[in-house]
């Protein structure tokens, strides 16, 4: 089932960032959203994750609950910031993330572990590069074990080792059946989505399934 775009405009005053977009991130599928700068892509993960709301149209989020609340629980964000405290260390910053969803120790050694976190996760997180950023940012955003998964760029900065362990990480959240959308402008990152809407001012312009669906 998965989530169901229906419909969906979002303008901020005269800016249509969206214009009539329909499209469905089916579950336990990676879903790529491309397209050049300004077309819409975080506007849309953003309404998906319910962040932001349509103008016109509307979300469905079948399997993860109907309203705003069970969709939040259920949600493991990526955005622009990184949504860390710089006075903590990363290792905080990660565990303060899963107390808000009830979750402890083991789940916390689980992705500092799945990231490669443990030569800087007990230095404050100001300290860090900016790949050590994004790395603890993608272990915050992965450490309730979510069922939708929100990436926006989870690429930048990252070098050759960092993105081969999300690279990894995304197939097993996938095989774990989580709906997971990426906005991504890295060709051999995309190359492992299921598929790939793009976006070009606002609306949708292709989307293109790859038949293969099996583990790799
Ligand atoms: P992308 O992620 O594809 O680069 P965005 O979804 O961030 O694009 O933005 C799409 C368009 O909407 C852009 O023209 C952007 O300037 C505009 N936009 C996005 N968010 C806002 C906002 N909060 N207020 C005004 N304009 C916005
Ligand atoms: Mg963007």
């Amino acid at each position: 089932m998965g989530i169901e775009v229906d419909g969906v405009t979002k303008t901020y005053g005269a800016v249509r960032a969206l214009v009539n977009v329909s499209v469905t991130f089916p579950t336990a599928q990676v879903s790529m959203v491309l397209g050049p700068n300004g077309s819409g892509k975080s506007t849309l993960l953003a309404i998906v994750g319910t962040l932001a709301t349509p103008t016109v149209g509307r979300v469905r989020h079948h399997d993860l609950g109907k309203d705003r609340g069970e969709v939040r629980a259920a949600l493991g964000w990526l955005g622009h910031e990184s949504l860390c405290y710089g006075d903590l260390t990363g290792r905080e910053n990660i565990v303060f993330a899963a107390r808000l969803h009830g979750g402890g120790r083991p789940l916390v050694d689980r992705v500092v572990a799945r990231f490669g976190l443990a030569p800087f996760a007990d230095r404050p997180f100001a300290t860090y590069s900016r790949g050590q950023r994004q790395r603890i940012a993608l272990a915050r955003a992965l450490v309730h074990e979510p069922r939708l998964l929100l990436l926006d760029e989870p690429t930048t900065g990252l070098d050759a080792a960092g993105t081969a362990l999300l690279v990894d990480v995304v197939a097993e959240e996938r095989a774990r059946g989580v709906t997971i959308v990426v906005v991504t402008h890295d060709a051999a990152f995309a190359a492992i989505g299921d598929r790939a809407v793009t976006l070009e001012r606002g609306r949708l312009v292709e989307d293109v399934s790859r038949e293969t669906s099996g583990p790799r």
